[in-house]
């Protein structure tokens, strides 16, 4: 049976390289802009960007409630960065009126390593993988606090931020702080594929 195809949305932010990544596992993919495109998709990845501009093309685009419903339907969604704020149920220093997919029960905090850290670098332990992962950091997010039904998969290891929660899962939702796409690192986009592959059947 063919493998289940992956949509990238592609309202903004880097969806070349996600792209990429599934390319390189060999997954069926294309880029998201229309409820159509959505449809036609078993699972999505939601890209690092600008949530606020996410959301708002998103709602210009009629997707929102197309993309809230298939969330609530059970399809599988990775979230990086900007991704995880638009699968959060709730964000905190978001602006006004944030509107976001949401699905996964975590809050999360828009731009919380700080202003002057526009971005950083730094190894992390990613539950399932023997070796740390390289992650890279843009003006990220993280999470602030979880639900119950939510798994940890990985906290920052040191410096400052030490202990903040920069990778999560419920069920077929996944989501990052950091950029997995950045690199030639896919070992997360494998693990997401292999949640794909088990929450499809295919
Ligand atoms: N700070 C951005 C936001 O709020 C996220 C940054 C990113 O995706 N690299 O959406």
């Amino acid at each position: 049976m063919s493998t289940p195809t992956i949509g990238v949305l592609a309202l903004q932010g880097d969806v070349r390289e996600h792209l990429a990544a599934l390319e390189s596992l060999g997954f069926a993919h294309r880029a998201v802009r229309r409820p159509a495109e959505l449809e036609a998709c078993d699972a999505l990845i939601v890209p690092g960007g600008e949530s606020t501009t996410m959301a708002k093309l998103a709602g210009i685009f009629e997707l929102l409630e197309p993309l809230r419903k298939r969330v609530d339907a059970g399809m599988p969604v990775l979230g990086t960065c900007a991704g995880m704020i638009m699968l959060a149920d709730r964000v905190e220093d978001g602006v006004v009126g944030q509107e976001t997919i949401g699905g996964l029960d975590i809050t999360v905090r828009r731009n919380a390593f700080g202003r002057q850290v526009d971005s950083f670098e730094g190894d992390l332990e990613f539950a399932g993988l023997d070796e740390p992962v390289h992650a890279v950091f843009i003006r990220a997010p993280w999470v602030e606090a979880v639900g119950p039904g939510v798994e940890v998969l990985a906290r920052v290891g040191s410096g400052e931020a030490v202990g903040r929660i920069v990778a999560v899962r419920q069920g077929p939702l996944m989501a990052t702080s950091f950029h997995p796409e950045v690199g030639q690192d896919v070992r997360i986009h494998r693990i997401f594929c292999d949640l794909v592959v088990s929450a499809t059947g295919r």
